[in-house]
């Protein structure tokens, strides 16, 4: 590929005096800063960023991966000598990973496309790509990286065969766009509109656009509407390009529907003119006037805009994990087909464990006729550092690049003709990537490899929970450990799928509620230690055939685990001792100390891992005082312990709440559980992610009278009369029947529309009444709205019986943006 090649001495000229160079003509392809995605460790470039872990300590892990050229902070010392590694020393290592961003992005003229705002960044990227791919060789970010550290390893990929890029620009808080606008320097600036202020890192919406319009400085040109930007904020310099409802320059004049298109009509520079687009929902029709604006403003004709926006397609950037025939699991991310996005849908290949055997199927890669040889040579080097099992390529130019695989790879020129072949397939027990480009249609084979779903589902966004799991990380000091709770399927969201991102985002234990629990989580190839909370004797075997550590709470448990650990002549076996503090379900008392020291001190087959209490009300401060009573106990207790045990062990005691509002009870580890799943303990609900959508849709609508009534026992009663729909969800899903009768709300077109009668076992029929409704349209019944937290208070219950309760039919289904 004609790229700049950089050695590490020229990227040590670019960003620092400093350096210790070894082999200074190591050739730099790759920057990297997670020590999990290291794909070609020869010629990467590992920065030690301060994140929610410090890279710095993940400096070893990388180099017995083989890398051996890092930036890090002054003063760094390796804990040993790496005598063919380079170094470079800076004062900030993400100051210098944006600084030779920076120096790239320099290195080329051609124009380069930003685009901020609230919403629709990566649509709005995505759809210029569709509609300018013809005339352009476009680089642009891949997925969403758009942060402080996503905008440099995107602008890394700019290259001298490229003639315009468009680049993503995300920020939270005030400080940040400067810093993106150096690196990116744009020609051309998009702000696609301005969501609510709150919610993120600004004191008001005026604060929010002041810091998001630094981008555009030095843009030649601008495009906004003045919808989100009052005239007086628009500082002197782009040339700008309006759009909007007043006068600007593409004035939208109305809409009209009509069967899958929609026409848009606008008037630009006094001529009426339209565009139709296969969307209907507001989002898409304010992205696509954007793009429309940007093909205006570049003098494309109305002619070739019309054609191409007709043909816009869907933008899913998402990659989802199912389950699949014949117990394979498929991770479906068949919408786009790059590089940037294959390594990061490998990566997530990786996390899985639940199989042993991963198989690619994987189509063309869109590019240039003269690149195609090194796009190919990439993906075979990908494949070979993600020890992918088995390789299917579909379509001709990956065919023609046959020789650069496996012998064991299989090709096919056409989707089509894999779909043939498929019958005499024998996918088993694998984990499956389906990665295809759009014009492959791999939708097609996703459908034929993926179990039929029942139209219920519950979303579990995987993002999401990474995110609440970091944001509890940033609570905690380096030194205390974090135990998940992963009891009860994972709170109903889940067991490997959950538990693999646990692993790879290294939390130090996890915890289930019964051995079988723990059993399928092993099945699944997760590694970490478990601890199971309600061991019983007859469980004391297969808990040991399968490492998992058991919570001990009495004295007669502990002596039988002994009994049979003697028995197979097993030494040291970790165990979990639970305390009585005040809850009065499981644990020591005090009166059983002395015993139980006894007993530990005078037999080696039993180590203590940790010693543990459970806090009653942690997130309720009329009972604080109580709280800190328990706490004391377990200090006296553990005190003690510590006093005559000759080994140390973890003291833990805090849950959700506690880590939240007991700083002083954190111990040596915490036990995060509700809180991951996006439910907050106390106030900082806000500050979570949604983890979980449950959706559903209507099957039939009716036209209610006066007089009818609707459902079981005569119930529901619409009083004027009006449309019910009827609502694939009922109390065998998990939907109580105490939502009936209008006390539960489901969003329907963004509404909260009431339930009306009884709600049945498979079904509930809510009321529809004014809104323009059809058969198949989407219904959520929890999600960012209404929340789990409403509905459960709704019906007096706790969140956690909410999301306990979704039945295991519900299909669940795990994305990843
Ligand atoms: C469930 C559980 C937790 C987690 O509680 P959350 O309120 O969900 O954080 C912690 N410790 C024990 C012993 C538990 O059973």
């Amino acid at each position: 590929m004609d790229r700049l090649t950089y050695t590490i001495l020229d990227i040590a000229t670019i960003i620092t005096k400093h350096a210790l160079l070894r082999n200074e003509n190591d050739c730099i392809r790759y920057l990297i800063y997670d020590s999990r995605k290291v794909n070609d460790p020869k010629h990467s470039l590992f920065f030690a960023l301060k994140g929610n872990k410090d890279g710095h300590s993940f400096v070893d892990v990388v180099y017995n991966l083989g890398v051996r050229n890092f930036v890090v902070a002054d003063g760094f010392v390796p804990v040993r000598d790496y005598i063919d590694a380079n170094f470079l020393y800076v004062e900030d290592t993400l100051a210098a990973l944006q600084t030779l961003a920076k120096y790239h992005r320099k290195q080329f003229n051609y124009p380069v496309i930003a685009i901020t705002g609230s919403n629709g960044k990566t649509v709005v990227k995505e759809w210029l790509n569709q509609l300018l791919a013809i005339d352009f060789n476009i680089v642009r970010s891949p997925k969403s990286y758009n942060s402080q550290i996503g905008v440099a390893l995107s602008l890394w990929q700019l290259s001298a065969d490229n003639n315009l890029a468009i680049i993503e620009a995300g920020i939270s808080k005030v400080g940040e766009m400067d810093k993106l606008r150096e690196m990116i320097q744009p020609t051309v600036g998009i702000l696609t509109n301005i969501g609510p202020a709150h919610s993120d890192g600004f004191r008001s919406t005026e604060e929010k656009i002041v810091e998001k319009l630094k981008l555009f400085k030095e843009a030649d040109r601008l495009i906004y509407s003045p919808k989100y930007i009052p005239s007086m904020l628009i500082s002197e310099g782009p040339q700008l390009f309006t759009w909007g409802f007043e006068e600007t320059d593409l004035k939208v004049l109305r809409k009209e529907q009509d069967k899958g298109f929609l026409t848009i009509y606008a008037e630009f520079k006094k001529n009426e003119i339209s565009i139709e687009i296969p969307f209907n929902d507001d989002a898409s029709v304010e992205n696509a006037i954007i793009c429309w604006s940007v093909m205006l403003s570049m003098n494309y004709s109305q002619e070739i805009i019309q054609k191409r926006m007709k043909a816009l397609l869907s933008v899913e950037m998402r990659l989802e994990l199912k389950n699949g025939i014949n117990n394979c699991s498929i991770i479906d991310d068949s919408y786009s087909c790059d590089i940037a996005s294959l390594t990061i849908a490998l990566n997530f290949l990786q996390q899985q464990n639940q199989h042993k055997k991963r198989t690619l199927i994987l189509s063309d890669i869109p590019g240039i006729e003269k690149d195609k040889a090194s796009i190919y040579e990439t993906v075979a080097l990908l494949l070979k550092s993600n020890s992918i099992d088995g390789l299917i390529g579909i379509g001709q130019d990956i065919s023609s690049f046959s020789g650069l695989f496996s012998k064991s790879a299989i090709f096919y020129n056409s989707t089509a003709e894999f779909i043939k072949a498929l019958p005499g397939m024998n996918f088993y027990d694998e984990t499956i990537l389906l990665k295809g480009a759009r014009s492959f249609y791999f939708e097609k084979i996703s459908k034929l490899l993926t179990l039929k779903t029942h139209d219920t589902s519950l979303e579990i966004n995987l993002n999401a929970l990474e995110y609440n799991l970091n944001y509890y990380k940033r609570k905690l000091d380096n030194q205390t450990k974090l135990m998940v709770m992963v009891k009860a399927f994972s709170y109903g969201s889940g067991s490997f799928e959950i538990a693999n991102l646990l692993q790879f985002n290294r939390v130090d234990y996890l915890a289930v509620a019964y051995p079988d629990e723990g059993i399928a989580l092993r099945v699944s190839g997760i590694k970490l230690p478990i601890m199971v909370m309600s061991p019983d004797l007859l469980s004391f075997d297969a808990i040991i055939d399968n490492h998992l550590e058991p919570e001990i709470f009495s004295l007669d448990l502990l002596r039988s685990l002994i009994v049979l650990l003697e028995d197979r002549g097993i030494k040291e076996y970790p165990i979990h001792i639970k305390v009585e503090t005040g809850m009065h379900r499981l644990g020591f008392d005090t009166q059983d100390f002395n015993e139980l020291i006894e007993i530990v001190l005078t037999n080696n087959s039993v180590k203590v891992a940790s010693v543990f209490s459970h806090l009653a009300a942690s997130g309720s401060p009329k009972h604080d005082d109580f709280t800190r009573e328990q706490i004391t106990k377990l200090k006296i207790f553990t005190t003690k312990l510590k006093e005559v045990l000759p080994y140390s062990f973890f003291v833990h005691i805090s849950n959700t709440a506690a880590i939240e509002r007991w700083p002083e009870a954190r111990f040596d580890m915490v036990r995060l559980g509700i809180g991951l799943y996006g439910v907050g303990s106390v106030n900082e609900g806000s500050l979570l992610e949604t983890v979980a959508i449950l959706r559903t849709s209507i099957s039939q609508i009716k036209q209610i009278k006066e007089g009818d009534t609707v459902g079981y026992n005569r119930n529901g009663i619409l009083k004027d009369g009006g449309t019910i729909a009827t609502v694939k969800i009922g109390y065998a899903d998990g939907y109580s029947r105490r939502f009936g009768n209008g006390v539960g709300k489901l969003l329907v077109q963004g509404r909260l529309v009431p339930t009306v009668g009884d709600i049945c076992m498979d079904m509930c029929m809510v009321d529809v009444t004014d809104l323009p409704v059809k058969v198949g349209d989407e219904v959520i019944v929890f999600g960012k709205t209404p929340s789990i937290e409403s509905l459960a208070a709704s019906i007096d219950t706790i969140p956690y019986e909410i999301m306990t309760g979704i039945s295991q039919r519900v299909k669940r289904i795990y994305f990843y943006e």
